[in-house]
Protein backbone atom coordinates (compact mmCIF):
# COMPACT_ATOMS: atom_id res chain seq x y z
CA UNK A 1 0.00 0.00 0.00
CA UNK A 2 1.50 3.48 -1.19
CA UNK A 3 0.28 6.68 -0.03
CA UNK A 4 -1.10 8.88 -2.29
CA UNK A 5 -3.10 12.15 -3.14
CA UNK A 6 -6.08 13.02 -5.11
CA UNK A 7 -6.52 16.31 -6.48
CA UNK A 8 -10.00 17.85 -7.77
CA UNK A 9 -10.49 20.79 -9.52
CA UNK A 10 -13.68 22.44 -10.21
CA UNK A 11 -15.26 24.81 -12.66
CA UNK A 12 -12.05 24.27 -15.33
CA UNK A 13 -13.99 21.11 -16.02
CA UNK A 14 -16.58 23.35 -17.45
CA UNK A 15 -14.28 25.21 -19.58
CA UNK A 16 -15.18 23.20 -23.11
CA UNK A 17 -12.40 23.73 -25.83
CA UNK A 18 -10.09 25.67 -23.64
CA UNK A 19 -10.03 22.71 -20.88
CA UNK A 20 -6.62 21.52 -21.88
CA UNK A 21 -5.03 24.44 -21.47
CA UNK A 22 -6.19 24.78 -17.73
CA UNK A 23 -5.52 21.59 -16.84
CA UNK A 24 -1.86 22.07 -18.22
CA UNK A 25 -1.15 24.84 -16.24
CA UNK A 26 -2.83 23.48 -13.35
CA UNK A 27 -0.80 20.55 -13.76
CA UNK A 28 2.69 22.76 -14.19
CA UNK A 29 1.44 24.72 -11.00
CA UNK A 30 1.07 21.89 -9.09
CA UNK A 31 4.36 20.03 -9.84
CA UNK A 32 5.83 23.90 -9.18
CA UNK A 33 4.66 23.77 -5.83
CA UNK A 34 4.74 20.29 -4.71
CA UNK A 35 8.57 20.61 -6.09
CA UNK A 36 8.94 22.99 -3.23
CA UNK A 37 9.10 19.64 -0.44
CA UNK A 38 9.09 16.55 -2.87
CA UNK A 39 11.98 15.66 -5.66
CA UNK A 40 11.15 14.80 -8.56
CA UNK A 41 7.91 16.33 -7.98
CA UNK A 42 6.65 15.85 -12.02
CA UNK A 43 7.30 12.02 -12.76
CA UNK A 44 4.80 12.16 -8.87
CA UNK A 45 2.11 13.60 -10.77
CA UNK A 46 -0.69 11.75 -13.04
CA UNK A 47 -4.21 12.88 -14.08
CA UNK A 48 -7.20 10.67 -15.16
CA UNK A 49 -10.70 11.33 -15.74
CA UNK A 50 -10.50 14.97 -14.63
CA UNK A 51 -8.27 14.77 -11.05
CA UNK A 52 -4.90 14.44 -10.80
CA UNK A 53 -2.83 12.19 -8.59
CA UNK A 54 0.38 11.99 -6.40
CA UNK A 55 1.86 9.25 -6.16
CA UNK A 56 5.43 8.17 -4.08
CA UNK A 57 4.76 10.46 -1.40
CA UNK A 58 6.59 8.04 1.03
CA UNK A 59 6.04 8.95 4.76
CA UNK A 60 2.79 10.34 6.46
CA UNK A 61 5.01 13.70 7.19
CA UNK A 62 5.87 14.16 3.42
CA UNK A 63 2.11 13.49 2.51
CA UNK A 64 0.98 16.96 5.06
CA UNK A 65 3.67 19.12 3.92
CA UNK A 66 2.37 18.34 0.18
CA UNK A 67 -1.10 18.82 1.03
CA UNK A 68 0.04 22.25 2.95
CA UNK A 69 0.92 23.52 -0.45
CA UNK A 70 -1.09 22.33 -2.57
CA UNK A 71 -3.81 23.87 -0.34
CA UNK A 72 -2.84 27.35 -1.43
CA UNK A 73 -2.63 26.84 -5.62
CA UNK A 74 -5.61 28.75 -6.75
CA UNK A 75 -7.94 26.42 -8.97
CA UNK A 76 -7.87 23.22 -7.07
CA UNK A 77 -10.66 22.81 -5.24
CA UNK A 78 -9.97 20.04 -2.55
CA UNK A 79 -6.91 17.56 -2.15
CA UNK A 80 -7.86 13.92 -0.63
CA UNK A 81 -5.79 11.67 0.99
CA UNK A 82 -5.57 8.06 0.53
CA UNK A 83 -3.52 4.59 -1.03
CA UNK A 84 -2.83 3.21 -4.26
CA UNK A 85 -2.84 -1.06 -4.08
CA UNK A 86 -2.99 -3.54 -6.42
CA UNK A 87 -6.07 -4.02 -7.91
CA UNK A 88 -7.30 -6.97 -5.91
CA UNK A 89 -10.24 -6.68 -3.95
CA UNK A 90 -8.92 -7.96 -0.54
CA UNK A 91 -6.49 -5.31 -0.83
CA UNK A 92 -8.45 -2.49 -2.02
CA UNK A 93 -10.99 -3.39 0.91
CA UNK A 94 -7.95 -2.85 3.59
CA UNK A 95 -7.03 0.59 1.72
CA UNK A 96 -10.48 1.59 1.85
CA UNK A 97 -10.82 0.76 5.41
CA UNK A 98 -7.68 2.25 6.58
CA UNK A 99 -8.42 5.73 4.43
CA UNK A 100 -12.10 6.35 6.21
CA UNK A 101 -10.25 5.53 9.32
CA UNK A 102 -7.79 8.07 8.79
CA UNK A 103 -10.12 10.75 7.63
CA UNK A 104 -12.54 10.18 10.40
CA UNK A 105 -9.72 10.66 12.94
CA UNK A 106 -9.60 13.87 11.75
CA UNK A 107 -13.73 14.76 12.31
CA UNK A 108 -15.75 15.24 14.62
CA UNK A 109 -19.23 13.08 14.75
CA UNK A 110 -21.79 12.41 13.70
CA UNK A 111 -19.27 11.04 10.60
CA UNK A 112 -20.95 9.57 7.06
CA UNK A 113 -19.56 8.27 4.53
CA UNK A 114 -20.07 7.31 0.64
CA UNK A 115 -17.97 5.09 -1.85
CA UNK A 116 -18.06 6.32 -5.29
CA UNK A 117 -16.50 3.75 -7.63
CA UNK A 118 -14.86 4.44 -11.29
CA UNK A 119 -13.85 1.00 -13.06
CA UNK A 120 -11.49 2.63 -15.85
CA UNK A 121 -9.85 -1.50 -15.88
CA UNK A 122 -12.60 -3.08 -17.33
CA UNK A 123 -11.14 -6.42 -17.51
CA UNK A 124 -12.11 -5.88 -13.43
CA UNK A 125 -14.43 -8.84 -12.02
CA UNK A 126 -16.47 -6.55 -10.24
CA UNK A 127 -18.83 -3.88 -11.98
CA UNK A 128 -18.43 -0.28 -10.20
CA UNK A 129 -21.86 -0.75 -8.35
CA UNK A 130 -20.62 -3.80 -6.98
CA UNK A 131 -17.15 -2.78 -5.81
CA UNK A 132 -19.26 0.36 -4.06
CA UNK A 133 -21.29 -2.20 -1.94
CA UNK A 134 -18.58 -4.41 -1.44
CA UNK A 135 -16.65 -1.86 0.32
CA UNK A 136 -19.69 0.17 1.92
CA UNK A 137 -20.17 -3.42 3.37
CA UNK A 138 -16.44 -3.67 4.69
CA UNK A 139 -16.26 -0.88 5.82
CA UNK A 140 -19.30 -0.37 7.73
CA UNK A 141 -17.89 -3.71 9.42
CA UNK A 142 -14.29 -2.65 10.20
CA UNK A 143 -14.88 1.34 11.20
CA UNK A 144 -17.12 1.91 14.59
CA UNK A 145 -19.51 5.04 14.91
CA UNK A 146 -19.99 5.57 10.81
CA UNK A 147 -22.81 6.22 8.91
CA UNK A 148 -24.13 6.38 5.19
CA UNK A 149 -24.91 8.91 3.61
CA UNK A 150 -25.13 9.46 -0.10
CA UNK A 151 -26.20 12.65 -0.73
CA UNK A 152 -23.77 14.70 1.41
CA UNK A 153 -21.42 12.86 3.32
CA UNK A 154 -18.62 13.99 5.36
CA UNK A 155 -16.45 11.55 3.75
CA UNK A 156 -16.51 10.79 -0.05
CA UNK A 157 -14.21 7.63 -0.84
CA UNK A 158 -13.24 7.71 -4.18
CA UNK A 159 -12.04 4.22 -5.41
CA UNK A 160 -10.35 4.16 -9.03
CA UNK A 161 -9.74 1.00 -10.51
CA UNK A 162 -6.87 1.28 -13.76
CA UNK A 163 -5.33 -1.74 -14.85
CA UNK A 164 -2.86 -3.43 -11.85
CA UNK A 165 -3.32 -0.52 -9.71
CA UNK A 166 -6.11 0.90 -7.89
CA UNK A 167 -6.21 4.29 -5.69
CA UNK A 168 -8.50 4.78 -2.94
CA UNK A 169 -8.86 8.23 -1.28
CA UNK A 170 -11.12 9.77 1.46
CA UNK A 171 -11.39 12.58 3.81
CA UNK A 172 -10.69 16.45 2.77
CA UNK A 173 -8.45 19.38 2.73
CA UNK A 174 -9.92 22.44 0.97
CA UNK A 175 -7.94 24.14 -2.12
CA UNK A 176 -8.69 27.80 -2.65
CA UNK A 177 -10.72 26.97 -5.93
CA UNK A 178 -10.89 29.58 -8.81
CA UNK A 179 -8.67 29.36 -11.69
CA UNK A 180 -4.93 28.26 -12.36
CA UNK A 181 -2.39 31.24 -12.09
CA UNK A 182 -1.83 32.27 -15.42
CA UNK A 183 -4.96 31.11 -17.44
CA UNK A 184 -6.20 35.02 -16.78
CA UNK A 185 -3.39 36.76 -17.85
CA UNK A 186 -1.25 39.43 -16.34
CA UNK A 187 -1.72 41.93 -14.05
CA UNK A 188 -0.75 44.96 -12.04
CA UNK A 189 -1.51 44.63 -8.39
CA UNK A 190 -0.88 48.37 -6.39
CA UNK A 191 0.22 47.07 -3.49
CA UNK A 192 0.53 49.46 0.28
CA UNK A 193 1.07 47.89 3.27
CA UNK A 194 -2.69 48.04 4.59
CA UNK A 195 -4.92 45.17 5.17
CA UNK A 196 -7.40 45.73 1.87
CA UNK A 197 -4.49 45.36 -1.52
CA UNK A 198 -3.04 41.98 -0.12
CA UNK A 199 -6.41 40.72 0.18
CA UNK A 200 -7.43 41.74 -3.27
CA UNK A 201 -4.29 40.81 -4.45
CA UNK A 202 -4.97 37.33 -3.59
CA UNK A 203 -8.44 37.80 -4.93
CA UNK A 204 -6.66 38.25 -8.68
CA UNK A 205 -4.40 35.20 -8.35
CA UNK A 206 -7.31 33.16 -7.37
CA UNK A 207 -9.50 34.10 -10.54
CA UNK A 208 -5.92 32.96 -12.54
CA UNK A 209 -4.29 36.29 -12.70
CA UNK A 210 -0.30 36.38 -12.62
CA UNK A 211 -0.11 39.31 -10.75
CA UNK A 212 3.08 40.94 -10.14
CA UNK A 213 2.94 43.82 -7.22
CA UNK A 214 3.59 47.00 -7.69
CA UNK A 215 4.45 49.80 -4.63
CA UNK A 216 5.40 53.22 -4.42
CA UNK A 217 7.78 54.17 -2.06
CA UNK A 218 8.44 57.51 -1.06
CA UNK A 219 12.01 57.01 0.62
CA UNK A 220 13.07 58.81 3.11
CA UNK A 221 9.32 59.96 4.34
CA UNK A 222 8.55 56.41 4.60
CA UNK A 223 11.41 54.67 6.03
CA UNK A 224 12.88 50.69 4.89
CA UNK A 225 10.39 49.40 7.47
CA UNK A 226 7.27 50.03 5.56
CA UNK A 227 8.88 49.14 2.66
CA UNK A 228 10.23 46.00 4.32
CA UNK A 229 6.39 45.13 5.18
CA UNK A 230 5.21 44.94 1.87
CA UNK A 231 8.21 42.77 1.09
CA UNK A 232 6.77 40.53 3.75
CA UNK A 233 3.07 40.45 2.33
CA UNK A 234 4.75 39.48 -0.96
CA UNK A 235 6.38 36.91 0.59
CA UNK A 236 2.37 35.34 2.01
CA UNK A 237 1.31 35.99 -1.58
CA UNK A 238 3.79 34.25 -3.54
CA UNK A 239 2.44 31.37 -1.96
CA UNK A 240 -0.45 31.48 -4.08
CA UNK A 241 1.49 32.85 -7.22
CA UNK A 242 5.10 31.82 -6.94
CA UNK A 243 5.82 33.67 -9.70
CA UNK A 244 5.12 37.17 -8.56
CA UNK A 245 7.38 40.03 -8.59
CA UNK A 246 7.62 43.00 -6.30
CA UNK A 247 8.51 46.37 -8.09
CA UNK A 248 9.74 49.24 -5.96
CA UNK A 249 8.69 52.40 -7.67
CA UNK A 250 10.77 55.37 -6.33
CA UNK A 251 7.65 58.16 -5.42
CA UNK A 252 9.29 60.30 -3.81
CA UNK A 253 9.68 63.29 -6.58
CA UNK A 254 6.03 62.72 -7.23
CA UNK A 255 4.89 63.10 -3.84
CA UNK A 256 6.94 66.17 -2.49
CA UNK A 257 5.89 67.77 -5.96
CA UNK A 258 2.05 66.90 -5.10
CA UNK A 259 2.47 68.31 -1.73
CA UNK A 260 3.97 71.69 -2.47
CA UNK A 261 2.40 72.14 -5.67
CA UNK A 262 -1.25 70.80 -5.50
CA UNK A 263 -4.16 72.17 -3.36
CA UNK A 264 -4.18 70.00 0.20
CA UNK A 265 -7.94 68.82 -0.62
CA UNK A 266 -6.75 67.28 -3.81
CA UNK A 267 -3.48 65.71 -2.85
CA UNK A 268 -4.25 61.75 -2.09
CA UNK A 269 -6.31 62.12 -5.63
CA UNK A 270 -3.67 63.39 -7.23
CA UNK A 271 -1.46 61.08 -5.99
CA UNK A 272 -3.40 58.53 -6.86
CA UNK A 273 -3.97 59.10 -10.40
CA UNK A 274 0.08 59.52 -10.47
CA UNK A 275 0.07 56.18 -9.26
CA UNK A 276 -2.39 54.87 -11.99
CA UNK A 277 -0.08 56.34 -15.11
CA UNK A 278 3.11 55.15 -13.42
CA UNK A 279 1.07 52.06 -13.08
CA UNK A 280 -0.14 51.91 -16.63
CA UNK A 281 3.39 52.15 -18.19
CA UNK A 282 4.60 49.23 -16.11
CA UNK A 283 1.45 47.40 -16.99
CA UNK A 284 2.14 47.84 -20.77
CA UNK A 285 5.71 46.97 -20.54
CA UNK A 286 5.03 43.70 -18.96
CA UNK A 287 2.05 42.82 -21.23
CA UNK A 288 -0.15 43.46 -18.24
CA UNK A 289 -4.02 43.79 -19.01
CA UNK A 290 -5.22 45.62 -15.52
CA UNK A 291 -4.64 47.11 -12.81
CA UNK A 292 -5.94 46.03 -9.47
CA UNK A 293 -6.30 47.81 -6.28
CA UNK A 294 -7.69 47.56 -2.95
CA UNK A 295 -10.39 50.04 -2.91
CA UNK A 296 -13.37 49.87 -1.40
CA UNK A 297 -16.33 52.06 -1.98
CA UNK A 298 -16.81 54.74 1.09
CA UNK A 299 -14.15 53.37 3.12
CA UNK A 300 -11.94 57.05 2.87
CA UNK A 301 -12.50 60.15 1.03
CA UNK A 302 -10.71 58.69 -1.77
CA UNK A 303 -12.88 55.99 -2.06
CA UNK A 304 -16.33 57.81 -3.32
CA UNK A 305 -17.60 56.88 -6.88
CA UNK A 306 -17.19 60.16 -7.68
CA UNK A 307 -13.38 59.92 -6.34
CA UNK A 308 -12.41 56.06 -8.05
CA UNK A 309 -13.87 57.81 -11.60
CA UNK A 310 -11.64 60.89 -11.33
CA UNK A 311 -8.96 58.55 -10.20
CA UNK A 312 -9.61 56.00 -12.82
CA UNK A 313 -9.54 58.28 -15.56
CA UNK A 314 -5.50 58.53 -15.75
CA UNK A 315 -5.28 54.34 -16.34
CA UNK A 316 -4.74 53.13 -19.39
CA UNK A 317 -6.11 49.91 -18.24
CA UNK A 318 -9.45 48.69 -16.74
CA UNK A 319 -8.81 49.41 -13.16
CA UNK A 320 -10.75 46.85 -10.84
CA UNK A 321 -11.27 46.49 -6.92
CA UNK A 322 -11.83 42.94 -6.30
CA UNK A 323 -13.10 44.40 -2.43
CA UNK A 324 -15.32 47.07 -3.85
CA UNK A 325 -18.62 46.24 -2.04
CA UNK A 326 -16.45 43.98 0.90
CA UNK A 327 -17.56 44.82 4.24
CA UNK A 328 -14.72 45.66 6.62
CA UNK A 329 -14.88 42.81 8.28
CA UNK A 330 -15.26 40.30 5.28
CA UNK A 331 -11.77 41.42 4.11
CA UNK A 332 -10.39 41.02 7.58
CA UNK A 333 -11.67 37.99 7.78
CA UNK A 334 -9.82 36.86 4.70
CA UNK A 335 -6.93 38.41 5.19
CA UNK A 336 -6.91 36.41 8.04
CA UNK A 337 -7.09 33.14 6.45
CA UNK A 338 -4.00 33.74 3.65
CA UNK A 339 -2.16 35.08 6.62
CA UNK A 340 -1.53 38.40 5.56
CA UNK A 341 -3.28 39.99 8.36
CA UNK A 342 -0.76 40.17 10.75
CA UNK A 343 2.03 41.64 8.81
CA UNK A 344 -0.82 44.69 7.74
CA UNK A 345 -1.37 45.78 10.89
CA UNK A 346 2.38 46.69 12.09
CA UNK A 347 2.77 50.33 12.41
CA UNK A 348 4.68 51.62 9.86
CA UNK A 349 3.00 54.49 7.74
CA UNK A 350 2.30 54.55 4.17
CA UNK A 351 2.96 57.58 1.43
CA UNK A 352 -0.35 58.23 1.19
CA UNK A 353 -1.37 58.38 5.36
CA UNK A 354 1.61 60.99 5.36
CA UNK A 355 0.42 64.15 5.22
CA UNK A 356 -2.95 63.59 4.55
CA UNK A 357 -5.32 66.32 4.71
CA UNK A 358 -7.74 67.47 7.13
CA UNK A 359 -10.40 68.05 4.58
CA UNK A 360 -10.03 65.76 1.77
CA UNK A 361 -12.50 66.52 -1.14
CA UNK A 362 -15.09 63.83 -0.94
CA UNK A 363 -16.74 64.37 -4.32
CA UNK A 364 -13.74 65.95 -6.43
CA UNK A 365 -14.60 66.92 -9.90
CA UNK A 366 -12.29 65.87 -12.90
CA UNK A 367 -11.72 69.55 -14.40
CA UNK A 368 -10.13 70.46 -11.11
CA UNK A 369 -8.36 67.91 -10.69
CA UNK A 370 -6.75 68.31 -13.88
CA UNK A 371 -6.10 71.94 -13.33
CA UNK A 372 -4.61 71.36 -10.11
CA UNK A 373 -2.01 68.70 -11.95
CA UNK A 374 -1.13 71.64 -14.54
CA UNK A 375 1.69 72.85 -12.04
CA UNK A 376 2.75 69.39 -12.13
CA UNK A 377 4.57 67.98 -15.30
CA UNK A 378 2.68 64.70 -15.05
CA UNK A 379 4.00 62.63 -17.86
CA UNK A 380 7.54 63.31 -17.64
CA UNK A 381 6.97 62.59 -13.47
CA UNK A 382 5.60 59.04 -14.33
CA UNK A 383 7.71 58.54 -16.93
CA UNK A 384 10.96 59.01 -14.48
CA UNK A 385 9.16 56.92 -11.73
CA UNK A 386 8.24 54.08 -14.02
CA UNK A 387 12.17 53.91 -15.15
CA UNK A 388 13.48 54.06 -12.18
CA UNK A 389 11.29 51.28 -10.95
CA UNK A 390 13.52 48.24 -9.79
CA UNK A 391 12.29 44.34 -8.99
CA UNK A 392 13.19 43.59 -5.80
CA UNK A 393 14.80 40.42 -4.92
CA UNK A 394 12.28 38.18 -2.68
CA UNK A 395 15.14 35.85 -2.25
P1 LIG B 1 -4.87 49.35 1.78
O1 LIG B 1 -5.32 48.69 3.02
O2 LIG B 1 -4.61 48.40 0.67
O3 LIG B 1 -3.77 50.34 2.00
P2 LIG B 1 -6.81 51.37 2.03
O4 LIG B 1 -8.23 51.03 2.15
O5 LIG B 1 -6.02 51.75 3.23
O6 LIG B 1 -6.10 50.18 1.28
P3 LIG B 1 -5.71 53.60 0.63
O7 LIG B 1 -4.57 53.63 1.52
O8 LIG B 1 -6.53 54.81 0.39
O9 LIG B 1 -6.79 52.51 0.96
O10 LIG B 1 -5.22 53.04 -0.79
C1 LIG B 1 -6.13 52.63 -1.77
C2 LIG B 1 -5.42 51.69 -2.70
O11 LIG B 1 -4.38 52.37 -3.39
C3 LIG B 1 -4.74 50.54 -1.98
O12 LIG B 1 -5.62 49.50 -1.71
C4 LIG B 1 -3.65 50.18 -2.94
O13 LIG B 1 -4.17 49.35 -3.96
C5 LIG B 1 -3.27 51.53 -3.54
N1 LIG B 1 -2.12 52.11 -2.81
C6 LIG B 1 -2.13 52.94 -1.76
N2 LIG B 1 -0.88 53.27 -1.37
C7 LIG B 1 -0.04 52.58 -2.18
C8 LIG B 1 1.39 52.47 -2.30
N3 LIG B 1 2.20 53.11 -1.50
N4 LIG B 1 1.87 51.67 -3.27
C9 LIG B 1 1.05 51.00 -4.10
N5 LIG B 1 -0.28 51.07 -4.03
C10 LIG B 1 -0.83 51.85 -3.09
MG1 LIG C 1 -3.80 52.18 2.95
Amino acid sequence: MERVLLIRYGEISLKGRNRRQFEDTLRENIVNALSTVVDDAGRRVSKSHGRFYVTGLGSEESEKQCIQVLSKVPGIVAISPGFATDSDMEAVKKAAIFAVEQAKAQMTPPVTFKVDTRRADKGFPLTSPEVNQALGAAVLKNVPGLGVDVHNPSIHLIVEIRPGRTYICGGQTEGPGGLPVGTSGKGILLLSGGIDSPVAGYLAVKRGVAVDALHFWSYPITGVRARDKVVEICKVLRKFNPDLRLLIAPFTAIQTQTMDKCPEKYRVIIMRRMMMRVASLICRDMGGLAIFTGENLGQVASQTLESLRVIESTSDYPVLRPLICFDKVETVRLAQQIGTYDISILPYEDCCSVFVPKHPVTKPRPDVAEQAERLLDVEALAKECAANTEVFDLG
